[in-house]
């Protein structure tokens, strides 16, 4: 008989009053969440889980959360590097990655994106070359989030040249604590520095370390960037563990630590609470401003009428500002719905559909009007770091974080290739390179545009091949992940 949701509740409820004990190790309290099966419950019971529905992950990891208890590590490592090996790595690697993933022993980041291949993934250049009993990776990985405190990587790089680019990527389990990688912290406009460049020169795998099969890179690819969808309702999900001992204050350090390269995150959605709680504060009114005074912010993009066409007619200032957080209430609202929606439809197993590329361009939207809304209310003062009121200089960071929204798990203009090509049937976008081996279409890749120039030299026959290629991509096989949370 199916097992329902109070089920698992109360299951997950009795196993942890009796598992708990605040005294012991975090590891060791996490070694007893793996071995239970509640850890993760959708995932076979030979692999530490139950058999039971995708939806049970999320129902198990709020029972304990909401018991006080701590449940997996937050962070990418639990939902793409382990969700990935659980679907498609092989039994010895399942065996040696699976359990200490899940106990927070080994943290993961993900090598994908490189300076040609965000958008166009399958169009990366980091090469693998067979060499014996090993892979050596030459390349150059970029905005890689966590780089610096990961001791894997799970990474997609070249391994053929000769065949078309999505035939020509396998995935590999890189270890990261090896003279053949370096990682430099990207210095973003906001700060902060959560992503990273990755250097690898001639830098070793395993041959028994390839996830999927040689060639096989994009599929299981795929699979990484569907799994990112869940990432926020398990491994990001905050720490309420209210119980004390030490299984909490150790959790509390990780999650510190953790938190220290997600702590823009929240400005980069926008902080709709604060521009709601700031408009209803001042009535509307700009700060500073006599009530009429023209609002200098134009108008987010998106709204009717268009950027800069609004103008500020006297005595309507505090009206144009109410319907700027009016818009955006409905916009956010909206935006809720349709995940509420997607959510439900990933709960009855339906498989992805247009609410995903909606949802994401959603998020986008809201934190342009954010920002907007932020800019009217703040004036002046939201460019300050530093001002009288310290939600001003929250307000300065929601400005330069809101760009990375739109950017982060699949444009904005990706989502809308998606919605065009595959909701709304209209015609492929021109892709030169389809079916056509990735050396030759992408010939001026090694010399003009590689990936490290000088340091990786292109196999021979790109540097030889006579057409020129483009960045050019085939948007059916992108990044239609809506929710890249690692990003
Ligand atoms: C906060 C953050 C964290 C990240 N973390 C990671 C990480 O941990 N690991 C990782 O691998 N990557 C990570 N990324 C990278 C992210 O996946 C890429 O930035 C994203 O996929 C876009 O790629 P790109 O930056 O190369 O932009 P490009 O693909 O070069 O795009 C540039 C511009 O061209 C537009 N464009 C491109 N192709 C088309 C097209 N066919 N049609 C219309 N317009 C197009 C884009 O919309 C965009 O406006 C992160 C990014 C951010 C912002």
């Amino acid at each position: 008989m199916a097992i329902d949701r109070a089920e698992v509740e109360e299951q997950v409820r009795a196993w942890f009053r009796d598992a708990w004990d605040p005294d012991i190790a975090l590891l060791a309290w996490r070694e007893r969440l793996v071995a239970s099966g509640w850890a993760v419950p959708s995932w076979s019971s030979r692999w530490h889980g139950r058999d039971l529905p995708a939806w049970s992950d999320r129902v198990a990891h709020r029972a304990i959360v909401d018991a006080g208890g701590v449940a997996v590590p937050p962070g990418g490592g639990f939902s793409l590097a382990a969700a990935t090996i659980h679907d498609h790595a092989d039994d010895e690697l399942r065996e040696r990655y699976l359990g200490p993933t899940l106990t927070g022993e080994l943290r993961w980041c993900q090598l994908f994106s490189e300076p040609c291949a965000g958008s166009d993934l399958a169009g990366l250049r980091t090469t693998a070359v067979r060499d014996g009993d090993e892979w050596v990776l030459d390349g150059q990985k970029v905005w890689t989030t966590s780089a610096d405190h990961a001791d894997m990587g799970i990474c997609v790089a070249r391994s053929d040249w000769d065949v078309p680019k999505h035939a020509g990527l396998t995935y590999f389990l890189l270890d990261l604590r090896q003279p053949g990688v370096e990682v430099r912290p990207i210095h973003q406009m906001n700060g902060h520095a959560s992503f990273n460049a990755v250097f690898l020169t001639e830098a070793r795998v395993p041959a028994d370390h390839v996830v999927g099969g040689v060639g096989e890179g994009w599929a299981v690819a795929r699979g990484t960037l569907s799994h990112e969808r869940s990432f926020t309702s398990s491994g990001s999900a905050p720490l309420d563990a209210h119980l004390g001992g030490r299984v909490v204050d150790e959790a509390r350090a990780e999650a510190a630590e953790h938190q220290r390269t997600y702590v823009w995150y929240p400005q980069r959605q926008g902080r709709i609470d604060l521009a709601i709680g700031r408009a209803a504060q001042r009535g509307g009114a700009r700060r500073g401003s006599p009530v009429g005074e023209p609002v200098p912010t134009p108008p987010a993009r998106g709204v009717p009428g268009g950027r800069g066409s609004r103008s500020c007619e006297p005595g309507s200032c505090e009206a144009v500002a109410r319907d700027r957080v009016a818009e955006l209430v409905a916009v956010h609202r909206a935006a809720g719905w349709t995940a509420d929606r997607a959510r439900v439809a990933r709960r009855l197993g339906r498989p992805p559909g247009a609410e995903g590329s909606i949802g994401k361009l959603a998020l986008s939207e809201v934190a342009r009007r954010c920002n907007a809304v932020h800019s009217t209310l703040a004036g002046a003062h939201g460019m300050l770091s530093e001002g009288l009121d310290p939600v001003d200089a929250v307000v300065a960071e929601v400005l330069v974080s809101t760009p990375a929204q739109s950017i982060a798990g699949g444009t904005d203009e990706i989502q809308r290739n998606i919605l065009g090509e595959t909701v709304l049937g209209l015609a492929r976008e021109p892709a030169p390179d389809r079916g056509r081996p990735f050396g030759r279409v992408d010939a001026s890749a090694g010399a003009e545009r590689g990936p490290s120039p000088g340091r990786h030299p292109p196999p021979d026959h790109v540097a030889e091949a006579a057409d020129p290629g483009t960045c050019d991509h085939d948007p059916t096989q992108e990044r239609a992940t809506p929710c890249r949370s690692t990003d």
